[in-house]
């Protein structure tokens, strides 16, 4: 939790600004249809972040059916744009944005989310602010 902390205020506000608005767009340009079966993976927890650098997000979906291996996912992040999602599902093999990519994006962003509000908190205890 503290290493998050960390590691978010390493980054800059407006990078992380950034990057969450580039993956909203990305969203807000997905197929309908696969961003609803997407919060349907999220809402079941089958989707989960295994390792993040600065710009790679890797993750495992487990299949609708929970039958099989799971998916291995990843999508590359900047500012201003997402890159390269990628999957081991058929989808994914034919070069398509899939629905557990979008999952593990909205995992991702909604995982960002938290960390942001860790990061306020913390800098309101690095910057002195009265506690309640
Ligand atoms: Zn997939």
């Amino acid at each position: 939790m503290i290493q998050d902390v960390i590691r978010e205020i390493q980054a800059s506000r407006e990078e992380i600004l950034a990057k969450a608005q580039s993956a909203k767009i990305f969203l807000e340009l997905s197929d309908q249809k696969r961003l609803m079966r997407a919060s349907d993976i999220l809402r079941a927890d089958k989707v989960k972040i295994q390792q993040q650098s600065l710009e790679e997000i890797l993750g495992e979906c487990i299949p609708s059916d929970s039958s099989g291996e799971a998916y291995r996912v990843s999508f590359r992040v900047r500012a201003f744009r997402v890159r390269g999602a990628t999957c081991t599902c058929h989808d994914g093999q034919n070069g398509e944005v899939c629905k557990h990519a979008l999952a593990l994006c909205m995992r991702w962003l909604l995982d960002l989310q938290s960390s942001w509000k860790k990061l306020e908190e913390a800098r309101k205890v690095l910057l002195g602010s009265p506690q309640p």
